[in-house]
């Protein structure tokens, strides 16, 4: 995990020997699990210190003023843990949903979460077009991430309705980003957010960068949203 530590440390995140060691164990769990449960399709250790634990890791850069005090935090579509697990084997005092709809990726992170021994961490069998509608989960969370789920206003209409007013989602875009930010003005206005800060992030060795766009919960989400499942994906809020 030298990459990891090395990188995450320019980012002004040290790691300790402990979290280092959760890495390295979440590394080797990944390996023996991803065909089992479709995990990933990157096992080399470069990739996934850096495409997958530092890449979750830069989400920190934005959040800090949020994280004060044990933010509640959901991270929807989180498949093999990213971008909610790295971060909280850094951020220890968040409390974190990790929300799935694909049964066998659950059982992984059930398994995981249990040798890494993370307390705080609910997992989650489920879609967000129906856990965003329980009254346990709606508008109840100060910060949503969501990576490679769906196009941007899919992911707003998953993410904005469980978030708190003042809440926050973080979503991690590649190149297309900031075309897709112009693309989202009506599910923005429909679903009551407003876009606060778009990061460019650069990861090492990665010609291309990602951006992290944090979208705070100005007003409520109107009770008709998320729509039934499977529709904000067939027609999404454009
Ligand atoms: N966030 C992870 C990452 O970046 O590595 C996984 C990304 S993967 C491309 C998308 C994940 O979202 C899949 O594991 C899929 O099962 C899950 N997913 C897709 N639609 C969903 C929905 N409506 N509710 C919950 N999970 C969903």
């Amino acid at each position: 995990m030298k990459l990891l530590l090395q990188e995450a440390k320019r980012w002004g995140i040290n790691l300790t020997p402990e979290q280092v060691e959760s890495f390295r164990i979440y590394y080797q769990e990944l390996l023996s699990w991803h065909e089992r449960a479709s995990l990933t399709t990157v096992t080399d250790p470069e990739g996934v210190q850096i495409q997958h634990f530092l890449d979750s890791l830069s989400c920190l850069l934005v959040l800090e003023p949020w994280l004060k005090g044990g933010a509640r935090v959901i991270d929807i579509g989180t498949g093999a843990g990213f971008p909610g697990l790295p971060m909280k084997i850094v951020r220890p005092g968040i409390s974190l949903v990790l929300l799935e709809s694909t049964r066998k990726k659950v059982e992984f992170l059930q398994h995981l979460v249990g040798l890494l021994g993370l307390q705080g961490v609910e997992t989650v069998w489920g879609r967000a077009e129906e856990a965003g509608h329980e009254p346990r989960f709606r508008a109840s969370f100060d910060i949503a991430l969501g990576r490679a789920v769906g196009p941007f206003p899919v992911l707003l209409e998953y993410a904005l309705p469980f978030l708190k007013l003042g809440g926050v989602l973080v979503a991690q875009r590649g190149q297309a980003g900031k075309r897709e930010i112009q693309e989202a003005t009506k599910a923005l206005d429909l679903l009551g957010g407003q876009i606060k800060q778009i990061r460019e992030v650069l990861l090492p060795n990665r010609r291309e960068p990602r951006y992290l766009v944090v979208v705070e919960k100005v007003a409520i989400t109107p009770e008709k949203y998320p729509r039934r499942p499977g529709v904000p994906h067939k027609k999404p809020l454009v």
